[in-house]
């Protein structure tokens, strides 16, 4: 797995935050920042992805909503998930960009939209996960774990993270 995964969903205290990542919506006027060492993401190809991101696979990126500050005005919708949970989904007022999403299963954690990040090159997802619905046209990466729906429960959810513990 990732080197420094395990810290990537670790609290930082405010003293500690020296390292960040940033990132923002497409308009400009929503922008964040997330104190961490590490950030770990995985690639979602289920439908609700695809619409989301208008595109192939949605990006996700797990992070602890105690390190995530937001600037700038969010507006939300809600869904429900295939676990039998509902995800708050927020999204910039003026552009519409989906920013993050946060599930009412994990309270403690937020999960940023990767292409949202400024350094989103640098960001290759770890896993694949509703591999099932995928494009057709789009050759999975070899030697990465796949799953055809997604983790059960979150002992495989947090081993797929590559936080094992
Ligand atoms: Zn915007
Ligand atoms: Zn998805």
């Amino acid at each position: 797995m990732a080197d420094g995964a395990k810290g990537a969903l670790e609290a930082v205290s405010a003293a500690e935050r020296q390292s960040h990542f940033t990132g923002g919506c497409q308009c400009g006027a929503v922008r964040y920042r997330i104190a961490t060492d590490a950030l770990i993401s995985y690639a979602c190809h289920c439908r609700e992805c695809q619409k989301q991101s208008a595109s192939a696979f949605g990006i996700s990126v797990p992070v602890m909503r105690a390190n995530f500050e937001i600037k700038g005005t969010v507006k939300s919708w809600q869904r429900p998930t295939d676990s039998g949970s509902v995800t708050d989904c927020h999204f910039c007022q003026q552009c519409g960009s989906r920013i993050y999403h946060a599930g009412a299963n994990r309270p403690g954690m937020v999960t940023v939209k990767g292409g949202s990040l400024d350094r989103a090159d640098t960001l290759a997802p770890i896993a694949h996960i509703w591999t099932s619905s995928r494009q057709t046209w789009f050759a999975l990466p070899e030697g990465l774990p796949q799953w055809e729906t997604q983790p059960v429960g979150e002992t495989e959810w947090m081993a797929m993270l590559g936080l094992n513990v």
